[in-house]
């Protein structure tokens, strides 16, 4: 499960926006809306939420999510240099064979190198498959 997704996020967003889903998301998928009953929704956004509220348990899950992302070998489907992508004054983008694409954003790419990273995985918006792409 991708916490970044079950609370409409994505790995870029800063700790104020994701809170600000999440406070959202509670409040629509809230017992007392729904009987008194917590629905599944309700328990994952909890549960995501704890995973990512602060600095430190967010490190912890994109250690994860990027470690378990680096041993699927069999799912990134080419590497890629940043020079190979369309740009569009905003976004870096590249289509998949599945006809889907792979975006990223400028402000994703700087937050990456001011990590001290050189590289990342782009996912493609509508296939299982991921590119490796050097910055
Ligand atoms: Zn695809």
């Amino acid at each position: 499960m991708d916490y970044y997704k079950v609370l409409q996020s994505s790995h870029a967003d800063d700790l104020a926006l994701i809170k600000k889903r999440y406070q959202e998301l509670l409040l629509k998928h809230h017992p007392d809306k729904n009987g008194g009953v917590e629905s599944s929704e309700f328990l994952e956004i909890r549960k995501a939420w704890n995973h990512l509220s602060t600095p430190e348990a967010r490190k912890l899950y994109d250690a994860e999510l990027f470690g378990s992302q680096l041993s699927q070998d069999s799912a990134v489907w080419c590497t890629l240099n940043l020079q190979d992508l369309r740009f569009n004054g905003e976004e870096y983008s590249y289509s998949c064979k599945c006809s889907g694409n792979y975006e990223i954003h400028q402000e994703e790419i700087d937050i990456i190198l001011q990590e001290g990273d050189k590289s990342c995985f782009v996912s493609c918006d509508s296939c299982s498959l991921t590119i490796l792409l050097n910055l």
